[in-house]
């Protein structure tokens, strides 16, 4: 049986290996490791594992399915967290994410633009965003190779329609990196549209890139946050 704080241990273990992880590729490139923001994935781990994490010093935390997320922020909700949402969004879901969520990555069109504006309007909240682009090179009509994000084409428009929305601030830019691929084209791709995007939204800072398996690749393309799930927490149990 594994105690409470075996589990401590364990995370906190996990935590120290990817700091220095983080410090090391910060090194390489040039960087700070302040430079670079965890968010701890915690889908499929129990809200007992978010305290360990913020008794670690985590602050930022993310979910990707709202039905296992909206009970888990509602058992942390004396904790002094901010929530991410990264995972695939469908409109009649926006109204129950902008309850907990502070921000949504993973925005990838316009439609959802107005339905999450509205959602945080009525919850009385300002909700931060992040457009969610894919960068995978060989995503084309008809392909599935690609993991979710609007074309690069349409990403200068769906910031603006961001940008003008009352309730929402638009913070950057997020992607993930296609299976199979050296991470580094993709993330240096994201660079490059994030660029540009920051010509005309120069406090659209954020670029959430790299997940457990390529975040020191990310952190060498200047990715400001990383999205950490087993590195933190182990293995998840199911395919998610
Ligand atoms: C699950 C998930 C992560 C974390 O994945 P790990 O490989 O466990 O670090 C990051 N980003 C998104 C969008 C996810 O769904």
């Amino acid at each position: 049986m594994t105690t409470a704080n075996d589990r401590t241990v364990q995370i906190a273990a996990n935590l120290a290996a990817v700091r220095g992880r983080i410090a090391s590729a910060c090194v390489e490139s040039g960087r700070t490791p302040d430079s670079v923001t965890i968010v701890a994935i915690t889908k499929t781990f129990p809200a007992s594992d978010v305290r360990i994490l913020v008794e670690l010093g985590i602050v930022e935390v993310g979910e990707n399915r709202d039905q296992e997320a909206r009970p888990k922020a509602a058992l942390c909700a004396d904790l002094p967290l901010t929530w991410h949402f990264v995972g695939q969004l469908q409109r009649n879901k926006a109204a129950s994410v902008a309850h907990y969520a502070d921000i949504v990555e993973s925005v990838d069109r316009a439609a959802l633009v107005g339905a999450l504006d509205r959602a945080a309007g009525e919850s009385g909240r300002r909700l931060g965003v992040c457009v969610q682009v894919d960068v995978d090179e060989r995503t084309g009509p008809g392909s599935t190779l690609g993991r979710g994000g609007a074309r690069p084409v349409d990403l200068p428009a769906i910031a603006a329609q961001v940008a003008q929305a009352e309730h929402l601030r638009l913070l950057g830019v997020m992607a993930v990196a296609p299976l199979g691929v050296d991470p580094r084209e993709p993330f240096d791709r994201l660079a490059a549209l994030h660029g540009q995007l920051l010509v005309d939204h120069p406090d659209a800072s954020m670029r959430s890139a790299g997940m457990s398996g390529d975040f020191e690749a990310a952190i060498a393309a200047g990715a400001t946050h990383i999205r950490l799930g087993s590195a933190l927490l182990g293995r998840r149990s199911t395919l998610k």
